[in-house]
């Protein structure tokens, strides 16, 4: 051990090497879990499976109805937790896998290989000393409403298990194989929904100057929403609205609708534009609504926050994947949602992303797709990103000073 590494690195190497000793079962309990998904709200089959495969030396209790949280490591003082998603999707798969689910739910997502690695990651760490807690969060409900992670963050699991960061690495094809993806700032946007009623007289067609057109109004709302969001949101800012329902009349020709509705989705990466953006669509619906002699109901129906990466807790974790023997890659910054943002809200904490391929497949299938299959060897990279996060956020809540630079690779 060189003398300019850090104090964990002892610890690293020898988490490390527990891990190793526990790679060969999780990759077995990952077939397993994805042989059996368990889609959002029914995940309790999933969490008996790993609270099984934890053993009873690790004390877990359950949260959020399906979910389960517990700790590893010294009972006191302040955690750093990794989070695992419990859900799968109502995805049939095509994947042709001996492991393959047969049941219309699948793991399109890679929770399983998620699951798997926090339960290797656990278990490693029991086997060592860790300076801080290591809280596991199985969280149910990732893929729909109501968010688990919000439930969770609400049931009080930040304060009673002392979570100073949370940690969270999901597999990705978009990401070179191998390597891990970190990056401070904005990684998701805030997804929230709009609903426009427009209301207004409906009449016969060949009368329209005894009726109000709500259809006219309803059109021009929807083409004024590109250019609201242009007009109010920086350009260096992302943000956009799509309109995914548009509905008015019930099937007649000759019909005048009395109403219309736009159903849309506002995605933004900033906090004040997610209020201004809404106020501007309201006053352009209302006002557009208004010169048609109609009128306009605009409701937000709030989804997740942006979720903001930490940027010190990204640097520290890009110095320890290099040390720990793993690429890194540029951030991959999109306007997808995911709830980790929840903890992000609570406490500083960080979502990696880790590169994986679906064997044989040109083009790779994208995350949600039926022949969406990352190989065993993600389990591993999984529980080595998640490591990295929990040595840098065991470092900052150490007060370690870590200098950045080349200081090898751990062996
Ligand atoms: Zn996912």
């Amino acid at each position: 051990m060189s003398p300019n590494r850090t104090p964990l690195s002892e610890l690293a190497t020898r988490w490390g090497d527990a891990l190793d000793e526990e790679l060969p079962a999780a990759r077995e309990l990952r077939r397993e879990l994805h042989a059996a998904p368990c889609v959002s709200g029914q995940e309790h089959p999933a969490r008996a499976r790993l609270l099984a495969a934890l053993d009873t030396s690790i004390p877990f209790e359950e949260i959020a109805d399906a979910g389960a949280v517990g700790r590893v490591g010294p009972v006191d003082g302040p955690s750093i937790a990794v989070r695992a998603e419990l859900d799968a999707l109502p995805v049939t798969e095509q994947t042709g896998a001996p492991f393959a689910a047969s049941d219309g739910a699948m793991h399109a997502c890679g929770h399983d290989v998620h699951q798997a690695a926090v339960v290797a990651l656990l278990r490693a760490a029991a086997r060592v000393e860790l300076p801080l807690g290591l809280v596991g969060l199985l969280q149910p409900r990732e893929e729909s409403y109501p968010s688990g992670a919000l439930e969770m963050v609400e049931a009080g699991v930040i304060d009673r298990f002392g979570i100073a960061h949370v940690i969270g690495a999901h597999v990705h094809p978009g990401v070179r194989r191998g390597a891990v993806a970190s990056g401070g700032g904005f990684i998701n946007a805030a997804a929230d929904e709009i609903e426009i009623l427009v209301s207004g007289r409906g009449g016969h067609g060949a009368y329209p100057h005894d009726a109000n057109d709500v259809v006219a109004a309803v059109a021009h709302i929807a083409i004024g929403i590109p250019e609201v969001v242009r007009r109010s949101v920086s350009p260096l800012r992302p943000a956009l609205i799509s309109i995914g329902t548009l509905t008015a009349g019930e099937g007649a020709a000759n019909v005048l609708p009395a109403e219309a509705r736009i159903f849309a989705t506002m995605r933004t990466t900033d906090p004040e534009d997610r209020v201004t953006l809404f106020e501007a669509v309201r006053e352009m619906a209302e006002r557009t609504a208004q010169a048609y002699g109609t009128t306009a109901q605009v409701t937000r129906i709030d989804g997740e926050p942006a979720l903001i990466n930490d940027v010190s807790l990204a640097s520290g974790t890009d110095d320890w994947l290099a040390l720990l023997g793993v690429d890194g890659a540029e951030p991959l910054r999109s306007l997808g949602a995911d709830d980790f943002s929840y903890f992000c809200d609570a406490v500083p904490s960080l979502m990696l992303f880790v590169g994986v391929e679906t064997a044989g497949r040109d083009p790779q299938p994208a995350l949600h797709h039926p022949r969406f299959l990352p190989d065993d060897d993600a389990v591993d990279l999984v529980a080595r990103a998640l490591m990295a996060g929990y040595l840098a956020a065991a470092e900052r809540v150490l007060g370690i000073e870590h200098h950045r630079g080349d200081q090898g690779v751990l062996g």
